[in-house]
């Protein structure tokens, strides 16, 4: 198939704008008229220094992220800050966890293993199906942060509210960061792996009150300690140039939609067109519950399993590829990330009315 007839619903590695993949395609051998690839570049010469600078402008801009935030630019996926954040916050404290879907719970068993982890909130038993509200939040008095997952990326659920806490707040914004605005000074730290919204896997994105850095447990490796990142300016090794390039160019793309109030509209109009079919169904099963659902990773299924995975090889032959839902939550899943263009939604909305039609 040619990319012309493929829509990828894939919820990480995910599609790209074809704008910056043409740009990308165009500087390949030569960035400008410098007669080298951004690949073949020093993270030490002025050329890049160019590239990189550009690019956290970039993110500051269209994120209106204030001067006292540092920018990280950094390696490690968003796994890596799973223990980066206990090791340079918790000091010999305790943090709050709001457990509601598979990455917050890996990021809270990391916690465990240096320092005390109170659940603020847990959603296991139910499937992880909910995001609780305000009053349902277990606060403690005296943690070093709260903790969650803005976007619950496996289960297709998303926080429709930033919570009131007593501590800073950590944020894994990895599958729905830049698809609306964000008042970054309600947070400690943000942090995101690039490979869902922003760039090429390789990348992770950490915004970070500087005010927090410098506490950091003996036993951190340097190379995760956010003051010395700070200081470095995300040079204290080789950070993953070419991603950062490409980060460049995907904001330059999302600056012509409109910024993040243009993703969040377009956003809200291409899972209506999917939830609203979902809600007259008798035969899909949606996930997630209406006051909890994501934008970006819808999740449902049919009647059974041996139909989901009719549903997605079906899918696939039409174009519509990687719609199998995540391993721990099963059934089928549809991420709706910035770049999935409109024609690609409305191909999968009549693919799911013939579906249903031919099984009912
Ligand atoms: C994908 C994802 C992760 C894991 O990211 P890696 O970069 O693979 O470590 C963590 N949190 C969320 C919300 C994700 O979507």
């Amino acid at each position: 198939m040619t990319r012309q007839e493929v829509f990828n619903f894939s919820a990480g590695p995910s599609v790209m704008p074809e704008s910056a993949l043409l740009s990308a395609q165009k500087d390949l051998l030569s960035y400008g008229s410098t007669g080298v690839s951004v690949m073949e570049m020093s993270h030490r010469t002025p050329m890049f220094e160019e590239i990189f600078n550009g690019t956290k402008q970039k993110l500051r801009d269209i994120l209106g992220i204030p001067d006292n935030y540092e920018i990280l630019l950094i390696q490690g996926g968003a796994t890596l800050q799973f223990a980066s954040i206990p090791m340079n916050l918790i000091e010999d404290g305790f943090a709050d966890y709001a457990i509601t879907g598979n990455f917050s719970k890996r990021a809270a068993n990391e916690a465990r293993k240096y320092g005390e982890v109170r659940l603020a909130c847990d959603t296991t038993e139910t499937g992880h199906d909910r995001i609780p509200t305000q009053s349902e939040l277990k606060i403690s008095e005296g943690a070093k942060y709260f903790y969650y997952c803005s976007n619950n990326t496996a289960f297709g659920t998303e926080w429709n509210y930033v919570p009131e806490t007593k501590s800073p707040i950590v944020c894994d914004m990895s599958s729905d960061i830049l698809s609306r605005p964000v008042d970054v000074s309600k947070y400690g730290l943000i942090y995101a792996g690039a490979q869902k919204n922003m760039a090429p896997a390789g990348l992770t994105v950490v915004i970070i009150d500087k005010a927090l850095a410098g506490k950091h447990l003996p036993i951190t490796p340097e190379v995760m300690e956010y003051d010395t990142l700070i200081r470095t300016d995300s040079l204290l090794n080789t950070p993953p140039c070419w991603c950062i390039y490409m980060l460049g160019l995907v904001l330059d793309w999302v600056k012509t939609q409109g910024g993040v109030e243009g993703m969040e509209v377009l956003k809200r109009e291409k899972s209506k067109k999917v939830y609203d079919l979902l809600d007259n169904s008798k035969f899909y099963i949606p996930h997630a519950l209406a006051s909890a659902r994501s934008d970006m990773n819808i999740t449902f299924r049919t009647p059974s399993e041996e139909l989901d995975a009719e549903f997605v090889k079906d899918a696939a032959a039409k174009g519509l590829i990687n719609l199998k839902g995540h391993k721990v939550a099963g059934g089928i899943r549809a991420s709706l990330y910035n770049a999935m263009p409109m024609e690609g939604v409305d191909r999968l909305v009549s693919f799911m009315k013939e579906f249903e039609a031919k099984h009912v």
